[in-house]
């Protein structure tokens, strides 16, 4: 089977996508947990999302901005191992010819 390619989602989108479950996790990571590699450390403010995409495994990569330093961080948020969400993310896909 071939693989999804990777395609460019909005907030919209993603909300869609997520369940209210994720939805929290998703922003608990965004707010908590995204490591910046420019300060370091384990505690940061949180990220200015500056785009996101659905990756090849469904996966939700954010790209964005240390709210800190404004240091460029990114981050891997894993969804696509949650049959349910997979699924919604194929049918997304369809929706819009990806
Ligand atoms: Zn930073």
């Amino acid at each position: 089977m071939k693989r999804p390619e990777e395609i460019k989602i909005n907030r919209f989108q993603l909300k869609v996508l997520l369940n209210d479950n994720q939805k929290e996790g998703f922003d608990y990571i965004v707010n908590h947990n995204v490591y910046c590699g420019n300060c370091g450390g384990t505690f940061n403010q949180g990220v200015e999302i500056n785009g996101m995409v659905l990756d090849s495994l469904n996966d939700v990569r954010i790209e964005g901005a240390c709210k800190n330093c404004q240091g460029k961080v990114a981050r891997v948020i894993e969804f696509g191992e949650d049959k349910e969400y997979y699924q919604k993310a194929m049918d997304f896909r369809k929706s819009i010819g990806k």
